[in-house]
């Protein structure tokens, strides 16, 4: 790591400007897991400690630039203040006096949270005038928010041109153990990919075949591949725009010598609901009234044969609709078993991205994991050795001045 450390600087009353991702999953208009805010405690309890202010940035959702009360951060104010153990005041403005105001008025041991910094035209475009604009707002800056560093935007790059910057705690762990586990991954390389759709993972997926020995996709991404096969998928969530991206990516995937495994049997259920009534097909027979909802046990006995003879995983994205029972049996199955592949010393298993958090901990295998990140897309284009614009900014950022 390149870059100066949150750890090794003297913080001395300052303000922090801590750029977090508390983008965390809400079901049924409740956060269904808290590992994000969770692990950014440590950074938040340094600053703090040594009387500095931590002032938190962060983003929620794709609200593309426009104010949308759904996707306000005071929707987490409570789960940060339970989560954090201190209070937590809010301020409904992202740069500009009010927020200087709040940050004047800051009491001891309590954190500022800013509004959703995407709600601002330039953050996702990198506007140095927004980076300049937060830069007012504090001392340091502090990058701990590995999952969002893949992003060139206002708040993980052009803010480093403004202010001292350093690595959080929470950054420097997840860098420090990902390059432990997995710089020089064994072979073989198997790769679980899931989740909703395609098109966000399309990079990944190109850019994944080259590096693996067997990908094997589930979830709703599965059915847009089954599409492309022609296989009838029903009502299923699919992208039939992505069909052709889909052949390409199968046909890529065969020179390169990655083999792809997609579902061999489907639990399909007529509705996305809890204990919905269910019945499993063969993957070319999904009936036209219902939807694929996860994998059936002959793809979970022919995934479990892959990774008994694989070395290391990485996993991205749930098997099917983790979120309701049953349709959460296909990743917890799967969860569990690769947790114990790991637990023999036969595995190196490597988990991220904010939902495969949401359902490793909800099969409460997390602990029996080699690491699980709360980074998806940034963790895998790190393994891909791509450079990651947020890292980048940190390293050319100007070093703090010692006391
Ligand atoms: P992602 O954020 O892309 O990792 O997607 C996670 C979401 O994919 C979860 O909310 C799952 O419920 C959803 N998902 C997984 N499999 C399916 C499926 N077969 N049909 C509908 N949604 C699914």
């Amino acid at each position: 790591m390149n870059f100066e450390l949150l750890q090794n600087i003297e913080l001395n009353l300052k303000t922090v400007l801590v750029r977090v991702d508390i983008n965390v999953p809400f079901y049924d208009g409740k956060i269904s897991d808290a590992s994000r805010i969770k692990r950014i405690k440590p950074t938040i309890q340094k600053i703090l400690n040594s009387g500095a202010k931590p002032v938190l940035i962060a983003h929620f959702g794709r609200p593309n630039g426009k104010y949308e009360a759904k996707l306000s951060l005071r929707n987490t104010l409570e789960a940060l203040q339970k989560e954090l153990g201190v209070k937590v005041n809010f301020c409904d403005q992202t740069v500009g006096e009010k927020p200087k105001n709040a940050i004047k008025k800051l009491e001891k041991n309590t954190v500022l949270l800013l509004e959703n910094v995407r709600f601002l035209n330039g953050e996702e475009k990198n506007w140095p005038s927004l980076g300049a604009k937060m830069s007012e707002l504090a001392d340091i800056y502090c990058n701990d928010s590995f999952s969002v560093s893949h992003r060139a935007h206002a708040s993980t790059s052009s803010i480093t041109h403004y202010l001292p910057s350093v690595a959080g705690l929470l950054l420097q762990e997840e860098l420090g153990t990902l390059e432990n586990l997995i710089r020089q991954p064994k072979s073989p390389i198997s790769g679980l990919v899931g989740g909703a759709k395609i098109s966000t993972k399309l990079e990944l997926l190109k850019n994944l075949t080259k590096n693996l020995d067997h990908l094997v996709i589930g979830g709703g991404m599965a059915n847009t591949f089954l599409l492309a096969q022609g296989k009838n998928v029903g009502k299923s969530l699919c992208e039939p725009e992505m069909i052709d991206t889909a052949k390409v990516i199968l046909a890529d995937a065969q020179k390169q010598n990655c083999e792809i495994h997609l579902p061999l049997d489907i639990v399909c259920a007529k509705q996305f609901k809890s204990n919905s009534p269910f019945a499993v097909y063969s993957s070319d027979s999904c009936p036209s009234h219902s939807m694929i909802l996860d994998v059936g046990s002959k793809t979970i006995n022919h995934i479990q044969t892959i990774f008994q003879k694989s070395k290391t995983l990485l996993w991205n994205g749930p098997l099917g609709a983790f979120e309701v029972e049953p349709f959460d049996n296909g990743t917890n199955t799967v969860a569990r078993l690769t947790a114990d592949l790991t637990q023999s010393k036969s595995l190196i298993s490597v988990a991220g991205g904010g939902d495969t958090v949401s359902a490793l901990n909800k099969a409460n295998v997390t602990q029996d994991f080699s690491y699980v990140s709360t980074a998806g897309g940034a963790f895998l284009e790190w393994i891909e050795g791509k450079e990651l614009p947020g890292l980048v900014a940190l390293e050319k950022a100007f070093k703090v001045d010692k006391p």
